[in-house]
């Protein structure tokens, strides 16, 4: 574990300010569908989402922010958490793909399977990919231009993890690297 690295490892911004939270929130509800707003009074919110993904409205209810690849409950993020974090239904954790405080028992347009993140070393990789401490860039920009070109026709939503994670993938195996520069 890196512990000196996670010990200087920055919050969030939206962690620390209410007003970027709910402004990243906010565009997420309006871009995305972050929701359902009521968890006890859903409405038509699990419909919606099911027709969304062409799926069953019990699989939809099952690909929650809770099991997203970007939900981050790692120790070092609950310490970045002001207050307290959870109630009768889940938990806060922070979305790394729209950056705002998200509730474990919602969901949005860009779920994709393979969270929660609960491991410090993996937090700090998306925090690094976010660009909060340092920034990673590509060793052949027109190769990882191409790929994220590619990601962009592939999946009906982009960004999201699902398609970065499989540009970035695709990168790799054609021979492409990254290297961290300073901010
Ligand atoms: S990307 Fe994942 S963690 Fe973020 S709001 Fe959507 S479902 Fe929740």
């Amino acid at each position: 574990m890196r512990i000196q690295e996670i010990l200087e490892a920055k919050c969030p911004p939206a962690t620390q300010d209410i007003k970027l939270n709910t402004e990243n929130r906010n565009s997420t509800i309006e871009n995305y569908m972050y929701g359902p707003l009521n968890i006890d009074h859903p409405g038509d919110y699990w419909t919606k989402a099911a027709k969304l993904w062409d799926t069953t409205e019990e699989s939809a209810k099952e690909s929650l922010c809770g099991n997203c690849v970007a939900f981050d409950i790692s120790p070092r993020m609950e310490k970045c958490m002001p207050g307290k974090v959870s109630d009768e239904h889940g938990k806060l954790g922070y979305c790394w793909m729209h950056h705002f405080k998200c509730h474990s028992a919602r969901t949005c347009e860009t779920w994709a399977k393979g969270g929660p993140i609960t491991d410090n070393d993996i937090s700090l990789d998306w925090g690094k990919r976010a660009s909060m401490n340092e920034e990673n860039v590509p060793t052949n920009p027109s190769k990882w231009s191409y790929w994220k070109g590619q990601a962009k026709k592939k999946f009906d939503v982009y960004p999201s993890a699902y398609a970065n994670g499989w540009a970035a993938k695709m990168y790799k195996k054609a021979g492409g690297g990254w290297k961290t520069k300073k901010k």
